[in-house]
């Protein structure tokens, strides 16, 4: 974390319930890359900030995120969040309950793609979208999200910068490709308007255009 990041986050109190979250995520062995405190944050201002009530989660991981994103629903809001691995659902679906937001948050075990098929066809539709999952799916991640969506939705996407790989002439990979094609869809795309922030690991924020 960068000294600014560090100073920032050092001025808010910790928050309990993600703390034991983190502990929670740590003593199941599962991959410490739960989205930065700072993003949490922001997340539940967005969704406030946009009345949003119904959110799509592409990657629950051990459910931080998912947790961030829910508390800005209202009471009758609805986070669906897609998680592949079931162990790592049962832990995010432990979290949301002990965050007492299970009444609101579900979290379904599939692949994201298949699931989020589904979701089209039983004519699901959302006013934001969260991707934090695999990196290679990002493209066809952003494209479900766009028919999946409606008009004004916003779709918030982690790891921008994939600890900056995605800036460095020299890495290459399958998920460093995708994420750079992920980013200049969100940069260019005509149905999108959007910013893409670099602090942390790099957060793109896009809203579907009306
Ligand atoms: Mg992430």
């Amino acid at each position: 974390m960068h000294a600014a990041e560090q100073y920032i986050e050092s001025l808010y109190l910790a928050d309990e319930v993600l703390e034991r979250v983190k502990i929670g995520i740590r003593e199941a062995n599962m991959p410490e890359i739960s989205i930065a405190f700072g993003y949490g944050r922001l997340l539940t201002l967005l969704v406030k900030t946009a009345g949003a009530r119904r959110i799509l989660e592409i990657g629950a991981l051990g459910g931080y995120s998912g947790i961030c994103l829910a508390r800005g629903l209202p009471a009758d809001g609805r986070l669906i969040s897609l998680e592949i691995n079931p162990d790592f659902a049962a832990v995010a679906a432990r979290h949301l309950r002990m965050a007492g937001l299970d009444g609101i948050a579900e979290v379904r075990v599939g692949d994201a793609t298949e699931s989020m098929r589904r979701l089209e066809e039983e004519g699901a539709r959302f006013d934001f979208v969260f991707i934090d999952a695999d990196k290679g799916g990002y493209p066809a991640y952003l494209e479900a999200a766009l028919r999946l969506t409606v008009p004004g939705a916003l779709i918030v996407a982690d790891n921008a910068l994939l600890k900056g790989k995605t800036f460095n002439p020299e890495a290459d990979g399958p998920s460093v490709r995708a994420m750079r094609a992920f980013n200049e869809a969100v940069a260019s795309d005509p149905r999108l308007e959007s910013v893409i922030l670099p602090a942390y690991d790099g957060l793109a924020i896009a809203r579907v255009k009306t």
